[in-house]
């Protein structure tokens, strides 16, 4: 039999009888949104709908369900989201201009090195 599951937020349902309480979506959810109040399962409403809590929830306990935001409230989140996307790129990858730099500087030291010998 499927579970019940709570609705939390007018996006979010989460399902008590799955949840093992391991605060995985806590420590995932980018906007901190997400919170324990005795083993309740509660949102602060700032949910982005970005679906991470429910991608890495072990226990299929949560659901997020996307659904057109008024549009002023749409553009504050998408750009919430662009912007955490894109602290995540540059903390990950080194710009391609910097990469290119770099190489090139490496490039010289080399020749000089190569010059001295
Ligand atoms: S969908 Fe994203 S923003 Fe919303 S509660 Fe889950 S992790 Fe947080
Ligand atoms: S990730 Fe899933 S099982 Fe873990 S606390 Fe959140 S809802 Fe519960």
């Amino acid at each position: 039999m499927e579970a019940e599951r709570k609705p939390i937020d007018p996006f979010i349902t989460w399902a008590s009888d799955y949840c093992k309480h391991c605060y995985t979506c806590i420590n995932i959810c980018p906007v901190k949104n997400l919170k324990f109040k005795k083993d309740e399962m509660f949102s602060l409403g700032k949910c982005i709908q970005c679906q991470l809590c429910m991608k890495y929830c072990p226990d299929f306990a949560l659901e997020v369900v996307p659904k057109p935001l008024p549009k002023a409230k749409a553009k504050s989140q998408s750009e919430t989201k662009a912007k955490i996307e894109s602290q995540a790129e540059s903390s990950t990858m080194t710009k391609p201009k910097a990469r290119a730099k770099n190489s090139k500087k490496a490039r010289n030291v080399a020749e000089r090195e190569h010059k001295v010998h």
